[in-house]
């Protein structure tokens, strides 16, 4: 039984439904369909969900939503038509997307979750109305009747593992399942969604928690690739690689999967595949426990900008009993999560995401530590990049730390930070964010050319 999801651009009009209809009826063993909201059909295109987060901005601004709403039904309508279905379905959303709206606003997060989640919600029952419609047994679920549970913490829902018995169940039930990724309900029957995103990780929970022997996450390209392909002219495709390295790539930037996403899979170790709905038939890329990494130590680059970095020097500072924690309570107790923290004797780096930090908690975050703390210097630089080398291979090879720092130096930018996890599934170097195309590019020179397709 294999669990599949299907992404935005997969749901984004009747052609791309179509599709997965072939897709579904060529392989009796899937079951359970999870898709997104429909998403882009062209580059300048807008996305359901983002439509729907305006219409939730509109109505608590207390304005007239029926301009808003009526895009959205449009989507759906012109899909329901190329699709042969009839106007019940669109009556259906419609009078949900009403009722949705009238819901109450004090808490304005959870109004806009709610707003948002019928992005899946309704397209889930669609999409199972068309199935049904051409001749699919299939039938939608509500990921509350399945009981998807998820935590009460807006800002970090993550699903509770009390759900998992009943969410097993769905193997029982006769037919196709189509099920609306993206959001679940707390214990007393709030509805919460995931970051954006993040039917990702509903396929990845359902996989686990009906035990599947596959999660197939369908997108829009025929497989992950080693760097980048708007930065790296025809970068090799990776047909196999571990839940671990793909963490560390969905992490620095690689968007084809949710990085929240792997945990119930790994956890379970089902295996997953990221295949294209527009070319079922490529063999995609499999992510998996363990793979053979001596022909290829390293699977993939990746960069990402957006970083800054708290500076702190002191003299004797590795003498100083608790200097590290009190460091980083300054930064917990401004709700600001830390990324890395390069060290040496005298001297602590924090990498911080710069979307946490505004101008008055920098200053804040500064203040506290020179009088706390009583450093030599402590300062704050933003426009950093991370550069990640991901491989499982790195810490059986020597010498790779040294061919990427000479590689990098061949740009002629500079290193300003590097850190090696213990894990050493990943090698990071903090650049500049101006430096960051050519570095990927002579890394990816460095590990990849005149190297077969791999996994
Ligand atoms: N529709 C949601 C988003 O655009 C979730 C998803 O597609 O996974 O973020």
């Amino acid at each position: 039984m294999k669990v599949c999801k299907f992404g935005g651009t997969s749901v984004a009009s009747a052609d791309q439904i179509k599709k997965i209809a072939q897709i579904v009826m060529t392989d009796s063993s899937r079951k359970i369909i999870v898709v997104s909201a429909p998403g882009k059909r062209f580059n300048e295109d807008e996305k359901v969900t983002d439509l729907l987060i305006r219409l939730a901005e509109t109505a608590l601004l207390e304005r007239d939503i029926e301009n808003d709403l009526q895009v959205i039904v449009k989507r759906y309508q012109q899909i329901a038509d190329g699709l042969g279905l009839n106007q019940e379905i669109i009556a259906i959303i419609e009078q949900d997307l009403r009722r949705r709206v009238t819901k109450n606003m004090q808490d304005p997060i959870l109004f806009t979750d709610c707003i948002k989640a019928s992005g899946e919600d309704n397209n889930a029952k669609l999409i199972a109305t068309y199935f049904s419609h051409i001749g699919i047994q299939a039938s939608y679920v509500c990921p509350k009747d399945a009981g998807l549970l998820v935590t009460d913490r807006p800002e970090r829902v993550r699903a509770l593992p009390k759900g998992d018995k009943e969410l097993s169940e769905l193997r029982q039930k006769p037919g196709v399942i189509v099920f609306p990724g993206f959001f679940g309900y707390t214990e007393d029957g709030t509805l919460r969604t995931f970051n954006r995103g993040g039917s990702d990780i509903t396929g990845s929970l359902l996989a686990a928690a009906t035990n599947a022997e596959l999660y197939e996450n369908f997108t829009d390209v025929d497989s992950v690739f080693a760097a980048n392909p708007k930065v790296v002219a025809n970068p090799i495709a990776i047909t196999k690689m571990t839940y671990r390295e793909m963490r560390e790539l969905a992490y620095a930037g690689f968007s084809v999967f949710h990085d929240e996403a792997l945990m119930p899979a790994f956890l379970k170790s089902i295996p997953v595949c990221i295949k294209n709905t527009n070319n079922p038939s490529a063999p995609g890329t499999k992510i998996v426990k363990e793979r053979d990494h001596s022909s290829q130590p390293v699977i993939g680059i990746a960069a990402e900008s957006g970083f800054s970095t708290l500076f702190v020097d002191k003299y004797l500072m590795n003498q100083e009993i608790g200097f590290g924690r009190r460091l980083l309570q300054i930064l917990e107790e401004e709700e600001i999560p830390f990324e890395h923290t390069p060290s040496g004797i005298d001297n602590l780096s924090v990498i911080i995401k710069s979307q946490f930090l505004t101008l008055e908690k920098e200053q804040r975050i500064i203040l506290r530590a020179e009088k706390e703390l009583h450093p030599d210097h402590v300062h704050m630089h933003s426009n950093y990049s991370m550069i990640v080398l991901v491989g499982e291979g790195m810490r059986h090879t020597t010498g790779l730390a040294a061919r990427a720092a000479t590689a990098i130096a061949r740009t002629g930018a500079s290193i300003q930070m590097i850190n090696q996890g213990s894990s050493e599934v990943s090698l990071v170097f903090g650049v500049l964010k101006e430096d960051e195309t050519k570095i990927l590019q002579e890394l990816y020179k460095e590990f990849f050319t005149n190297v077969p397709a791999y996994g």
